[in-house]
């Protein structure tokens, strides 16, 4: 059931309004990036157009106006994730960004040799190498949750696999490779259980799904603006204050401090101590418009209709001979990814004919190769859907793949 006009809705991206390779487009790569709404548009070339200046520093009227919507859109974002305080809300440049600022920030100074990090074989690249990184300069020990046949969380020996060692769970909310949503409650009970923190990879939870960090009760919760309908290069940190407040700056520089001396500077007040040098101010504003265009649709709306689009698009695929679908068969675990394989077609010439009919898909391993050596294959095909995505959408993008089955048979 979609509970808005999605025809409207479509109207205001103007990039989802070309032609590719003569057809129309079908964009169907947002777990990605996604389109932006002309409203996210103006307003970054607003910012441009009649505020541009640097943050914190000036005490001039553009200074002014900057650091007012640079920090209005901070309060933005942080009510939006129902968070106890705007400064609890760190900008980064990304989900990366913010998952490296607590490795760094925190975990060099929290996790010694022979502690635990617990992670999942879902993961992305960017919540595994970060923790790489530390366990080799601190001697941590990695240890995994692993997936059963349809792309869950195995958790029936979580209670082995955490223990007064655990000093950190790092788990995605939803899974960009296979489209599982994580029971990230039941984790974050068990993981504060044994007095570990827990940091969850929201890059598609934010996307997806209503979140409010303080009822889901992680203490570290990162997300990117480019999947939900802001820009490139902004995301955010949201962490409890206390944690923040005893957590070392990661980057030293401009705004971070509050006096510089010859031998040792001391800092900011959070969530500025983490923010060194000029920061992305437009696309924070805009990141800003983005959440004021999604609450307008509502969570629950964008989620109820995603929902609708996945559900169709199983079906639709399930009547393909030969087709592979990865993750949950229920649609209450899953979100609006579609990871696939189709007979002896490789994902990439599957992308590359989806393409040649205007369809954008991506392929490969989708910066999860533990995934695809769990399930055993190099590669998926994935068709990721958004908001604005059609039933019309999923029957051209099944066309496609009757092109796909013409040629590799
Ligand atoms: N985690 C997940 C689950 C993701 O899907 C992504 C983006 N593909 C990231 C982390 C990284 O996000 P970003 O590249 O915006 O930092």
């Amino acid at each position: 059931m979609t509970l808005f006009d999605v025809q409207a809705v479509r109207d205001q991206f103007p990039a989802l309004n070309q032609q590719v390779h003569g057809r129309p487009l079908v964009y169907l790569d947002n777990a990605a990036t996604s389109q932006k709404p002309r409203a996210v548009l103006d307003v970054q070339e607003a910012y441009y157009t009649q505020d541009n200046a640097n943050v914190h520093r000036g005490i001039h009227e553009l200074s002014r106006r900057a650091t007012e919507a640079y920090e209005d859109a901070r309060i933005k974002v942080a009510r939006w994730i129902k968070a106890a305080d705007s400064a609890e809300l760190v900008w980064t440049r990304g989900t990366t960004e913010a998952i490296n600022l607590v490795a760094m920030g925190w975990g060099l100074d929290n996790i010694s040799e022979g502690d635990e990090i617990v992670l999942t074989e879902m993961e992305h690249h960017s919540n595994l190498v970060p923790w790489h990184l530390l366990s080799r300069r601190t001697g941590a020990v990695l240890r995994y949750i692993d997936l059963d046949d349809q792309g869950r969380l195995i958790l029936d020996n979580l209670d082995e696999l955490l223990t007064e060692r655990t000093k950190l769970v790092a788990c995605g909310h939803v899974s960009n490779a296979l489209g599982t949503i994580n029971p990230v409650e039941r984790i974050i009970e068990a993981a504060h259980a044994v007095g570990a923190l827990v940091l969850i990879d929201g890059a598609q939870g934010i996307v997806h799904l209503p979140v409010d960090v303080q009822a889901l009760g992680a203490d570290f919760y990162c997300f990117s603006g480019h999947k939900m309908c802001g820009p490139t290069g902004i995301g955010a940190l949201w962490a409890r204050r206390s944690i923040l407040e005893a957590m070392e700056p990661w980057q030293g520089g401009g705004e971070m401090i509050r006096f510089v001396h010859k031998d040792h500077s001391t800092w900011a007040e959070v969530p500025h101590k983490f923010e060194a040098g000029t920061p992305n101010i437009a696309g924070a504003v805009a990141m800003g418009a983005a959440v004021d265009f999604l609450s307008d649709l509502g969570m629950e709306a964008i989620a109820a209709h995603e929902r609708a689009i996945m559900e169709y698009a199983l079906a639709r695929v399930g009547e393909i001979a030969g087709i592979r679908v990865f993750g949950p068969e229920s649609l209450d675990e899953r979100s609006a990814v579609l990871s696939f394989l189709l007979g002896d077609a490789h994902p990439h010439d599957i992308s590359t004919i989806l393409d040649s009919e205007g369809i954008a898909v991506r392929a490969g391993h989708h910066c999860a190769q533990l995934v695809m050596k769990r399930y055993g294959v190099a590669a998926t095909a994935r068709a990721s859907f958004y908001l604005y995505n059609t039933t019309e959408d999923v029957d051209r993008f099944v066309d496609g793949l009757g092109i796909v089955k013409g040629i590799f048979g």
